[in-house]
């Protein structure tokens, strides 16, 4: 009967796109250790290192001691807190919009928006590159699901101007795209967007420091990630945070997110205020390898050849994921670099160093020449 499980293992080994865990013992800062060993981590989405900052760890320790940590049942039957609520405000002030509204993930914020927003009388449409979680949410909607090529204005016009027939259209986007760190033009979405009637909606997971207009309807966000916590957002009208509440199955039948992660991600907001340095150094960082985002991936192509280099790279001490399908398309398979504001300018130089021998073929030196002077 489960012969096939076995089948397909060998069919994923075959391939090079076997996933294995690796299990980290320590953090520090950007450093992890893996059995033993320190590795310089470039694969986290800590990206502001919040997840480790003390005002962070203080805060969720606080609230741990005040309140215990599971929330014991869903916020519509009472795992609702104080906590909660305070933090779905801040987040709101944050992305500047009216309210919002937490999920326990930001994979659950996208399926649960998603299915309530649209069903089989519309039609949803998105960026080909997309994250999985918002492909997934489409599926499950039942709407119609129309794919333009990765940040293809032209074909999202063509797209709309056919879809008058469906009742609603909702129009979906990553702002930042979380394997390619290149950025959605937002602008012209909004554009035709008005002119279409469509509904828009960013995912803004990867987005650290980046504004969104006020005339995107609904933006979705994590606290996983720059924030440093767990768990998903989503920021727009009261009306449609009152919508979501009633509508979303991810919100409503799950459990309500524990306090303190909620904690965690009230300090980290509060820091990333008093604290403006960090998204400095991020940006420091960044511009120091030419870069507009803290994603940048390195396209290798071939499954086992970019298995093969993060694992040279991690031989000797550097932590860089390889990226496959179905992640990415085929024949796409890349290294996806993750830069922080924790990472040192020694940090960045030796990944560049490691790296250029390991692709002498390649083009990419990842320093910016202005970010050497
Ligand atoms: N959207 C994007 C663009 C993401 O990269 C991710 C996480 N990989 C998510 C949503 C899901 O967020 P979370 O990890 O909080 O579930």
């Amino acid at each position: 009967m489960l012969e096939f499980i076995d089948e397909e293992l060998n069919n994923l080994k075959q391939a090079g796109l076997y996933r294995k865990l690796k299990t980290i013992e320590k953090i520090s800062g950007a450093k992890v250790t893996i059995n033993g060993k320190e590795y310089l981590n470039f694969c986290s989405n800590n990206y502001l290192g919040l997840a480790n900052h003390p005002k962070v760890i203080e805060k969720s320790i606080e609230i741990i001691k005040r309140f215990g940590f599971g929330a014991g049942a869903s916020r519509l039957i009472c795992g609702n807190t104080t906590i909660h609520e305070l933090l779905e405000e801040k987040l709101a002030n944050f992305k500047e919009r009216e309210a919002a509204i937490l999920f326990p993930t930001g994979y659950m914020a996208n399926l649960g928006t998603i299915t309530a927003l649209v069903n089989e009388n519309d039609t949803v449409i998105i960026d080909r590159l997309n994250h999985a979680s918002i492909i997934d949410a489409c599926k499950l909607s039942k709407a119609k699901l129309q794919v333009y090529p990765h940040l293809d204005m032209k074909a999202l016009e063509k797209i709309l101007q056919k879809s008058g027939k469906y009742k609603k259209r909702l129009i979906v986007t990553d702002h930042v795209f979380s394997m390619d760190g290149d950025i959605a033009p937002l602008e012209q979405i909004v554009k035709l967007s008005k002119k279409h009637q469509a509904i828009t909606m960013i995912d803004d997971a990867h987005a650290v420091g980046l504004k969104v207009s006020a005339e995107v309807d609904i933006v979705m966000g994590t606290l996983s990630k720059a924030l440093g916590s767990l768990g998903g957002f989503v920021c727009g009208s009261q009306e449609l945070i009152n919508y979501l509440r009633n509508k979303a199955r991810s919100f409503i039948y799950t459990t309500a997110l524990p306090m303190a992660a909620c904690g965690a991600a009230i300090a980290a907001l509060e820091v990333i205020e008093s604290e403006p340095e960090l998204i400095r150094n991020l940006r420091i960082n960044l511009r120091f390898l030419g870069s507009e985002t803290p994603i940048i991936p390195i396209i290798i192509g071939k499954a086992d050849k970019a298995m093969e280099i993060s694992q040279k790279l991690f031989d000797q001490g550097i932590l860089v994921s390889a990226i496959r399908p179905p992640t990415v398309p085929k024949g796409q398979s890349r290294l996806r670099i993750t830069v922080s504001a924790m990472h040192t300018k020694e940090d960045l130089t030796c990944l560049a160093s490691l790296l250029q021998p390991l692709m002498p073929q390649s083009k990419y030196d990842i320093i910016n020449q202005e970010g050497k002077k």
